[in-house]
């Protein structure tokens, strides 16, 4: 059985005080017997300077809350300025890092050759890579939403092993649906997964397809998290922006989740 999964996906938001405020709130707000960890995993992705703080809070108050982080450097260490390497991360106690979110994609160079190699990176430290995908709205006009969604897990996975393929989390994300308030239905986000899962039992085999855990992202929130998880069955979760910063409204996309 697949574990539900809610990702907390804060972008260029909240330095290192504000992260901590926002993770102890959470922790607090879900500290009551209606929820229950084992019935929903629950992560952030601060940006790499509040991950440290978020670390240290979680181990001081043995909080069951994961994180990670938002993308990852290729190179493994040396003289590459600026970079962040997945060892450093791991070694933070990040346990998953998104790879090819949209925003990535548009605003810096990562090409299909510089996702597969995080996707290595990620593994290799340990981690679990979290893959985005989706459509413009120009694919979702042509008809070809599916087809390009699941274009994008193949160019990404399929040098992959099985044994690599089944710690993948891939994100459904269609760009147009990203802080738009343009939620996509219920019927497109299972369309999409659904594609997606049998992509995987193609490629490698139905154990990894029931393994994988898939996502979906673009304007999540506690008003329609629940519609979605209800009827989107291939669906193990959410990957969530906006309404990630805000403690109390994360609290209740949980909740809705598990
Ligand atoms: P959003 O972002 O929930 O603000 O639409 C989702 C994402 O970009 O992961």
């Amino acid at each position: 059985m697949r574990k539900p999964i809610v990702v907390g996906n804060w972008k260029m938001n909240l330095d290192h005080l504000e992260a901590t405020y926002c993770v102890q709130k959470l922790a607090w707000l879900l500290r009551d017997a209606r929820f229950d960890y084992d019935s929903c995993e629950v992560v952030v992705l601060p940006p790499f300077t509040s991950i440290r703080s978020v670390g240290v809070l979680v181990d001081a108050d043995k909080l069951k809350i994961g994180y990670g982080a938002q993308t990852v450097s290729v190179t493994t260490q040396g003289a590459f300025t600026g970079d962040v390497s997945a060892d450093m991360l791991a070694a933070l106690g990040c346990k998953y890092v998104i790879v090819g979110h949209s925003e990535r994609r548009k605003y810096h160079p990562e090409d299909d050759a510089t996702l597969v190699d995080q996707v290595r990176a990620i593994l290799a430290a340990d981690m679990q890579p979290i893959l985005c995908v989706g459509e413009s709205y120009d694919e979702r006009k042509k008809g070809i939403e599916l087809e390009y969604a699941v274009g994008q897990v193949n160019d990404i996975t399929r040098d992959l092993s099985e044994d690599e393929a089944s710690r993948m989390l891939v994100a459904y994300e269609p760009v147009w649906a990203i802080g738009t308030g343009m939620v996509a239905t219920s019927r497109t986000a299972q369309d999409a997964a659904h594609a997606i899962r049998r992509h995987f039992a193609d490629a490698f085999s139905q154990a990894v397809a029931e393994r994988v855990r898939i996502l979906y992202g673009g304007s999540v929130t506690s008003k329609n998290a629940s519609q979605l998880m209800s009827e989107a069955h291939d669906m193990d979760g959410f990957l969530v922006g906006g309404a990630s910063l805000d403690p109390e409204e994360f609290d209740k996309i949980v909740r809705l989740t598990q």
